[in-house]
């Protein structure tokens, strides 16, 4: 009898152990994968006109949810889009952290509500903090955490950015030393909030300069642009509005609802973004929003930030892609056009961070000026976050 128990304790264990290497190892990496996915290609070829001309970039993008996977970001790897080696590569001066922290299940751009999380078996699975579990404030706390540690491991490479006189400081910085790259924090959806208006202010203490209001539901602050109500800013979503203006938070309107990013518009004087986003007028999809309002956010001075997946650009193709950008800057005026990739955001592409020369060289072909190429691929959003950060030692 005692034989018997001590076998079966040993099973046991061993399910046990093999059980958490496939929850907490296999699980995460699968995911990633498949999910961060770079569709195969021949290598780009690039000619020496856009290889000279994209070594003088200072290439920055305006979205990319790294953070969001288990994988270290100072290492290469060989999943996903984003790590710094890869943003070296790519000649990328400065990258937007953002921060996912709920996820419907059966994400789709038509129509999702609030009540499923995909994310709490990721957080449990990834080893999260027990509290990341279940508040979504948490996630955001212990994802800009995580960034902050990492920029500690990186010798002294990855500066995160809160004002414009760090901005100022690491582009002189990395004249020096190319290899220097910037992060910026941002969340993808104001939900992290939980309805608390203080939660905006510890947000700002984490390092937080850009919200985005809404994701992939409808929250507190207002309708998605594919949630269920449509609707515009409620109470709640005025009043923050209000705070971030206070604060000098970048708003985002990347998955909002069209009611609301016209009352942003209506109640805002400063300029806003759209980190990520196709374009209508190239891609007609529910995912990209009426021009007459990219129209008015530009005329604002904000940024419209070019995605490079299919589900946006119709062409996913270093050309396609061009092909937006050049009807964008046609269509809206080359100030207003900035890159935002969506890098790890759950997006299949045909190349990652490491090969952005591929889209230098399918602009040049598109006949973009290189003045242009170079305030679309980064001056843009550098002249931006200069002019809209907040000062050092405001709030
Ligand atoms: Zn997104």
């Amino acid at each position: 009898m005692g034989k018997l128990l001590k076998i079966i304790t040993v099973l046991v264990g061993l399910l046990a152990l093999t059980g958490s290497i496939l929850l907490f190892y296999w699980l995460p990496q699968r995911a990633d994968k498949r999910m961060n996915f770079v569709r195969e290609h021949e290598v780009y070829t690039i000619s020496e006109k856009a290889i000279a001309l994209h070594k003088q970039l200072q290439v920055a993008d305006l979205h990319g949810d790294t953070l969001l996977w288990m994988r270290d970001p100072l290492k290469r790897q060989t999943r996903g889009h984003i790590d710094l080696p890869r943003l070296r590569e790519g000649g990328v001066a400065l990258q937007v952290f953002s921060v996912v922290t709920k996820v419907p299940k059966g994400l789709n751009y038509e129509e999702n509500t609030a009540d499923s999380d995909e994310i709490t078996l990721l957080a449990f699975a990834q080893r999260w903090p027990i509290a990341a579990w279940t508040s979504i404030y948490a996630r955001a706390e212990y994802q800009a955490r995580r960034l902050h540690k990492i920029a500690e491991r990186s010798n002294g490479k990855l500066h995160i950015i809160r004002t414009q006189s760090d901005l100022s400081e690491f582009l002189s910085a990395r004249e020096n030393d190319p290899a220097l790259i910037a992060g910026i924090l941002a969340t993808e959806g104001a939900h992290p909030l939980e309805g608390e208006i203080e939660n905006v202010v510890r947000l700002y203490d984490e390092g937080y300069r850009i919200i985005g209001l809404q994701h992939f539901f409808d929250n507190a602050l207002g309708g998605s642009l594919h949630g269920v109500s449509n609707s515009g800013l409620t109470e709640f979503g005025r009043e923050v509005v209000g705070e971030l203006d206070r604060l000098g938070i970048i708003i985002d309107v990347a998955h909002s609802s069209e009611a609301v990013v016209r009352d942003v518009l209506a109640m805002s004087e400063r300029p806003l973004i759209v980190s990520h986003t196709g374009l209508k007028g190239m891609c007609d999809v529910k995912r990209n929003v009426d021009e007459a309002l990219m129209a008015q956010i530009a005329a604002r001075g904000g940024l419209i930030g070019i995605g490079y997946w299919e589900e946006v650009v119709c062409d996913d193709s270093p050309e396609g892609i061009a092909k937006v950008i050049a009807y964008g800057i046609s269509r809206f005026g080359v100030e207003a056009i900035a890159l935002g990739s969506d890098f790890d955001g759950a997006i299949t592409t045909r190349l990652d961070t490491s090969e952005l020369a591929a889209l230098t060289d399918a602009l040049l072909r598109q006949g973009v000026s290189e003045e242009d190429i170079q305030k679309v691929m980064g001056g843009n959003a550098l002249r931006f976050f200069a002019q809209n950060l907040p000062d050092a030692g405001a709030q």
